[in-house]
């Protein structure tokens, strides 16, 4: 195979990174402190909404495992979250000894169904155990319905985590994803919009919990001259090194939006009238389009249409398997309606990166058009 290799969402450097790690090498802050944390957390907060607190911390998954941390999440607990994830969502529920309660999605969004989510809080509060708190997820960067969501936590008395990971970027009714819960987290892996190589955050409403969660993210040191320690913590704080890369990325945060939005477009553009639908933009809602996905008409045809892209050496993935459906989570308990897994079955993520080039793009669509020949 000589055709370069199209990778489904690879990093994509603005160029200032290495000015940024420059940086922190010239201030000697070369460890889990120092200005480039403070300035990407500054910009985070800036972009995301200047009354809320970031804490950058080393991986997304880390910051769901705080997040439930800070919400009191204990051995025995129960906690609900969308089936329809990457499992780096859910790991964090079982580090802790608690139950995840699986719940499916709906149609729209492809994100939780907020009428099955009321459906599993009433059904497992009456067998004995009030759920402890919502995974919610903009899977792919399409914003989950909020609102819905929201009211439900709220008439039960639950606190939501909202995982951003994919969202950053992503809007709903005029407030980014990331600020609609009672935590959110981003992550900057490198596959996702914006990268550090690795990292993530915590969103939270206070200052006090940005020091709570600073305190957890650095072995929760007791103040004292000597090392003492009441309580269980973890080291999770993202490295500054790893921030100036963060602060990179900042700069282009936009143009990456708008390079994997352009990207949907044109696929929706060139593919259309063929056997498969987009998922659709609900009103007054903007997605980030991070990965751009398509529902085929039947397994048979999205395997053709992978397989062709394989040969042609263009990475695609089929949507992402449900937890329910994993065989780690097999005993798991889970509210279904059959929606997640008709989407694995059926579903394509499109290489989405914000660096593909016009003749990648063509030699992509190029390739689909022939696997349905
Ligand atoms: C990537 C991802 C995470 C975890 O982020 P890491 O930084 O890789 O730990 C969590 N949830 C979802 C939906 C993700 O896609």
């Amino acid at each position: 195979m000589n055709k370069q290799k199209i990778y489904l969402s690879p990093p994509h450097l603005s160029g200032s990174e290495l000015k940024y790690i420059k940086d922190a090498f010239a201030s000697g802050w070369v460890a889990p402190v120092g200005q480039q944390i403070d300035f990407f957390e500054a910009e985070l907060e800036k972009v995301l909404n200047h009354n809320l607190k970031v804490v950058a911390l080393n991986s997304g998954t880390a910051a769901i495992h705080l997040a439930l941390v800070m919400l009191g999440v204990k051995n025995g607990d129960s906690v609900i979250i969308q089936s329809n994830t990457h499992i780096a969502s859910a790991n964090p529920i079982l580090y802790l000894g608690a139950k995840p309660i699986f719940v499916d999605s709906e149609k729209n969004t492809w994100n939780i169904d907020p009428e099955l989510l009321e459906t599993a809080i009433v059904t497992e509060t009456k067998k004995g155990k009030k759920p402890k708190a919502i995974v919610v997820v903009h899977l792919y960067g399409m914003p989950a319905k909020m609102d819905e969501i929201n009211a439900i936590a709220q008439k039960y008395n639950i606190p939501v985590v909202e995982d951003a990971a994919e969202a950053l970027g992503s809007v709903y009714h005029e407030q980014m994803c990331g600020t609609l819960g009672d935590y959110g987290i981003l992550s900057f892996n490198g596959n996702k919009i914006i990268t550090t190589s690795g990292g993530g955050a915590l969103v939270t409403k206070t200052k006090e919990n940005k020091e709570r969660a600073i305190f957890l993210a650095t072995q929760a040191r007791d103040d004292a001259p000597h090392y003492q320690h009441s309580q269980i913590g973890y080291n999770y704080r993202m490295s500054n090194i790893v921030a100036g890369i963060g602060r990179g990325q900042m700069e282009v945060l936009n143009d990456r939006v708008k390079a994997r939005r352009a990207n949907f477009d044109f696929y929706n553009k060139q593919l259309a009238g063929l056997d498969f639908t987009f998922l659709q933009e609900p009103e007054n809602v903007f997605s980030n389009r991070w990965l751009t996905t398509i529902l085929t008409d039947s397994f048979e045809i999205r395997e053709k249409i992978r397989l062709t892209l394989d040969k042609e050496n263009i990475e695609s993935r089929p949507l992402w398997k449900p937890m329910h459906l994993q065989p780690v989570f097999e005993d798991e308990v889970v509210y279904t309606n059959g929606v997640s897994e008709d989407l694995f079955n059926r579903g394509l993520c499109l290489p989405s990166g914000s660096n593909l080039s016009q003749l990648d793009l063509n030699r992509i669509v190029k390739a689909i058009k022939q696997s349905l020949n």
